[in-house]
């Protein structure tokens, strides 16, 4: 289970993330949504530490935290156990699909090469790609590199997976294969937390939707009701642009 409480995260004096509450079951399949600059991103950003928030409580597991507080050996813990799926894959250009999937095994976990290797070549064959093992990401599709992005995150076993607009850099012909990937993991009931405007997405997968706006969660539910009865004017308003 995954627990935040109270977080707090300031840019130059101005809250972007306001006091954010948020509680996660294991396997829940959530997606936030909001405007642009409201804080999606720097709410995953900061479960993960790679911005470090101000104030807050964090649970996530076995592992809880004063984000004031956190040291070193707790942040490497709490990346332990939150991997990262970025909007522009965040591959490594000089390592082969099967390196880049095998990395964070051997740094983080500290696996021997031989065991990241073939944990590696067994994610690479749940995501459709054991025949790419050997390709550097230039010579991928963005589908496949992102496929490999996913797989990077699924390797490392976390209580959760957090994807910041997975599918936005992708050209069209590539977002169904990548959205198909995580259809298959929200099936297996990976614990998830998904920012994206994959709105059909979000209606078909997601067990609850949560809306932001200016740094707070203002209204979450299941998508049948978020979604076809919102309560805020706000979440009317926003989804009228969209939808
Ligand atoms: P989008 O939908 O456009 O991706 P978002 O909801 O993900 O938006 P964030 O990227 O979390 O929004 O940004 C929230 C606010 O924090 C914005 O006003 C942004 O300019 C600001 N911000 C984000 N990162 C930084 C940073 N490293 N330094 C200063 N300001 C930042
Ligand atoms: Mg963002």
């Amino acid at each position: 289970m995954i627990k935040v409480q109270g977080l707090i995260k300031r840019f130059q004096g101005v809250s972007v993330l306001d006091g954010i509450d948020l509680e996660i079951q294991q396997g829940e399949i959530i997606v936030v949504i909001g405007p642009s600059g409201t804080g999606k991103s720097t709410l995953l950003r900061c479960l993960n530490f790679l911005e470090r928030p101000d104030a807050g409580w964090l649970q996530v597991g076995d592992l809880s935290l004063d984000v004031t507080r956190a040291k070193k050996a707790e942040i490497l813990a709490l990346r332990r156990r939150t991997a990262f799926v970025f909007q522009n894959y965040a591959l490594f250009a000089n390592k082969t699909a099967l390196e880049n999937i095998a990395e964070g095994l051997i740094v983080v976990n500290r696996w021997t090469k031989s065991k990241a290797h073939a944990r590696a070549r067994e994610i690479l064959e749940r995501i459709g790609l054991a025949d790419k093992a050997d390709a550097y990401p230039a010579s991928l599709s963005g589908g496949q590199q992102q496929r490999v992005g996913i797989g990077r995150a699924m390797a490392a076993q976390a209580e959760v997976i957090l994807f910041d607009e997975p599918t936005s850099s992708l050209d069209p012909e590539w977002v169904e294969e990548v959205l198909a990937l995580m259809k298959q993991l929200a099936r297996e009931r990976q614990t998830m937390l998904v920012v994206t405007h994959e709105m059909s997405f979000a209606r078909d997968v997601a067990d609850r939707v949560i809306f932001m706006e200016g740094g707070r969660i203002v209204e979450q539910g299941p998508p049948s009701q978020l979604f076809y009865a919102p309560h805020d004017a706000r979440t009317r308003d926003f989804l009228r642009k969209i939808l």
